[in-house]
């Protein structure tokens, strides 16, 4: 479905990604993980178009992505939840919901969505007319991730989504990304949380300083013996 090869980005002097390739394949669960600064959100941001690399091949579904504005990504089917949710605290939250379908045109459709996920996330149906910024931390990120499925992605990228949020969030949140998988939605997800990533995913990368070190199922990525050292490493 996605196919990333060779990826290379530069921001002026620092080269983020080395040469980065990956792949996802429709209906999985992948993951990105690696400490800070390894290059996962960079590898999502040029993805989603917002960073250009200078070097490397994006396809999806055998359409090439480099080049592409972000909109017209998104219309081909890829959404992502940016890490620090990025929700737009002075709209509603149902203003937050329409915007996440603003590439659709199907009216009746992107209605049927909203209910959709209303019921999905009954506290955002119970908090439509407010604005967003008053929502807390873990509803805010249910909201980013609710805006992202107002665009019916058939890939949707997940940047830290645990990031901040209690440890029952936490938990619900991974629950939710498997049932998104289960209805249907692709998913490459970026966590800082691995063990709990590990639980979930189908394959993961792990990512140092722009290459990918490793790459596989989670049971071998757990007797890779360095995740444990690049893990700690974060601390
Ligand atoms: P994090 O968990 O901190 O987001 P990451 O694995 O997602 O880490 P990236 O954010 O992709 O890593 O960063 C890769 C490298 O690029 C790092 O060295 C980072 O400092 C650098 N970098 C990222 N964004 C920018 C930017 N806008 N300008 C300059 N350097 C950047």
């Amino acid at each position: 479905m996605l196919a990333v090869e060779d990826l290379h980005v530069r921001y002026g002097a620092i080269n983020a990604l080395n040469g980065i390739s990956l792949h996802v394949d429709e209906g999985e669960i992948v993951g990105l993980i690696g400490v800070n600064g390894a290059g996962k959100s960079t590898t999502l941001g040029s993805v989603a178009g917002i960073v250009r690399p200078w070097r490397g091949a994006i396809r999806f579904r055998d359409v090439s992505l480099l080049g592409q504005p972000p909109e017209a990504i998104v219309r081909r089917g890829i959404a992502l939840v940016p890490e620090g949710r990025r929700i737009f605290p002075g709209l509603t939250v149902e203003e937050n919901l329409r915007l996440g379908a603003a590439v659709r045109k199907d009216r009746a459709e992107i209605q049927r969505d909203m209910e959709r996920w209303c019921a999905f996330f009954p506290i955002l149906g119970e908090r439509l007319r407010r604005p967003a910024g008053t929502l807390s931390g873990g509803q805010q990120q249910m909201l980013a991730i609710a805006r992202a499925l107002m665009a019916r992605p058939a890939l949707m990228m997940l940047d830290e989504p645990s990031l901040g949020l209690s440890p029952k969030l936490v938990d619900d949140v991974f629950a939710l990304i498997g049932e998104l998988r289960d209805l249907g939605t692709t998913i490459l997800l970026v966590e800082q949380n691995v063990e709990k990533t590990l639980a979930l995913v189908d394959r993961a990368y792990l990512l140092n300083a722009g290459r990918v070190e490793f790459a596989g199922p989670p049971r071998t990525l757990r007797e890779h013996a360095d995740i444990e050292s690049a893990y700690l490493g974060r601390h």
